[in-house]
Parts: C-alpha cells; structure tokens; sequence
C-alpha cells in the first residue's frame, strides 16, 4: 500500500501575494506536486474557513472566493476553476462519523487558503478539489481525531493539503524582517517541528508551550496542523519538513510532508 498511497501535506501558506509571485515558497509547492503521484482529488482543508460547524463543500462546481482586502486588482481577478465533488463530500462524512460533517451546497467555495496553493500546485485546475472547514467550536482534539478517520482516503488517491500557519500572529508583524524571526517564533516552530517528526499524535503538548499565546493567538491556523498531525499518527508517517523559515518576526511559512509507512 504505501507506494500507491498519497501523502497528507501540511502548508504555511503565508500572504495571499504568493499566488501572483514566483519565489522559493511557490517553487517547493510546484515541487512538491511534480515529485507525488497525480491525485484523483485534492482534500483541502484551509484555515480561511473558520465556522462554527464542521462541513464540506459539496457542490459540484465551487466559486472562488477573494476573501481579503486591501490587495492589487488582479488578485481579486483570479480564478480556480477546479469542479468539486460530491460523492467526495458524501464519503468524507460517512467516514467522519460519528462525528457530523454538514454538506454545504451554496455558502463556501474555494478560498485564498487553499487557492493561493492550489493555482502553483495544480495550474491546470483539472482535479476535483473538497474543503473541509475548522470548526471554531471544538478543541484542538477533536480535529487531530478527525484527521485520523479520515487518513484512509490517502489510499484511494485523494491527496489531503491542510493550509494554515503554524506561527501566525498578524499584530506582531514585523515589515523588512523578511527571512526572519522573533526568538519565541523560532522556539515554537523549532519544538513544532520536532514534534511532527517525531509524535504528532502529542500535538496538544504545543498548547502548554510558553510561546503559544504568542504563536497562535486564534487557532484559525494552528488547526490545520492538528488534522495533519491526526492523519501523520494514523498513518504511522514518516514526517518531513519543508520551507521552514519563520519570517517577518511573527509568521511561520514551515510545511510537512507525511508520507504514510
Ligand atoms: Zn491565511
């Protein structure tokens, strides 16, 4: 099984700018998809859909949502024209049982979370692509749970991306600290990475980390992490590390690669 078996990313995706720009981030994502098998469809789970439900798009062709402001003209021009799946959607909630995962067919799409991957990744937008939402309302157990029902589908050709920041703290945004860090971002990503590498399934110990508040003060885009870690334990995988810079004092662009044993 584990030649066929697709692995489980996990992407720092950063500014929504990486999208137009060709730089080393952008670059590794290309990689990244050109050195894996093709997938039958893309799982994609973004920071930027934060509700208070657990649900999957299940329409069959989602919108491209610009879920920002104050960025240039053509950013808001850009499409992701990938078709959803809705036999995807129904099968990712009856594994997800007993936990309930709501069926949206009009509220979400595609947003800058995983589109600004997405268009470097697959350019060619030809590969049925599912969101799965974070739930605003559970813990971060209850999404490294989920994560671990939901491993199974690396084995059927669907390629799961969970797109956050593992440190993302936009008031402590430091401007012209490009390729740089502040000493407690350093430290949380360092015992961050270590930990991927060597038992996700103890992701909950990072929330008792003394930088946390620092590193994640809203779990918008740690918890993608923690499906990730979810799917890395279940899966027994072997966990790599790629793009690993903390920059701009407060942002982490560090991303995993699990590929399950
Ligand atoms: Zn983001």
């Amino acid at each position: 099984m584990s030649t066929t078996s697709l692995p489980a990313l996990f992407i720092g995706h950063g500014s929504p700018m990486n999208t137009l720009e060709s730089n080393r981030y952008t670059d590794t994502w290309r990689n990244v998809a050109a050195s894996i098998p093709k997938p039958v469809a893309i799982l994609m789970i973004s920071a930027h859909w934060y509700i208070n439900a657990t649900a999957v798009t299940a329409m069959p062709n989602p919108r491209t949502i610009h879920d920002f402001y104050g960025f240039p003209e053509e950013l808001f021009a850009v499409q992701y024209p990938a078709p959803g799946s809705v036999a995807l959607a129904q099968h990712i909630a009856e594994l997800a049982a007993p936990t309930w995962v709501g069926m949206d067919t009009d509220q979400w799409g595609f947003d800058h979370g995983a589109w600004s991957v997405l268009v470097h990744m697959y350019p060619d937008a030809d590969i049925p692509v599912v969101q799965l939402s974070i739930n605003a309302n559970e813990s971060l157990d209850y999404h490294t749970k989920l994560g671990a029902r939901l491993a199974p589908l690396l084995n059927e050709g669907v390629l799961i991306i969970a797109s956050g920041n593992v440190v993302h703290n936009l008031s402590r945004i430091q401007w012209g600290s490009e390729g740089r860090g502040f000493e407690w971002a350093d430290r949380f990503d360092i015992e961050a990475r270590e930990l991927m590498k060597t038992n996700p399934a103890a992701i909950s110990t990072l929330s008792q980390h003394e930088a946390f508040g620092l590193a994640v003060p809203t779990p918008d885009h740690f918890l993608p992490l923690a499906y990730f870690a979810g799917i890395a334990a279940a899966t027994d995988a072997e966990v790599s590390v790629f793009n690993e810079e903390r920059t701009m004092g407060s942002l982490s662009m560090t991303s995993y690669i699990a590929q399950p044993a």
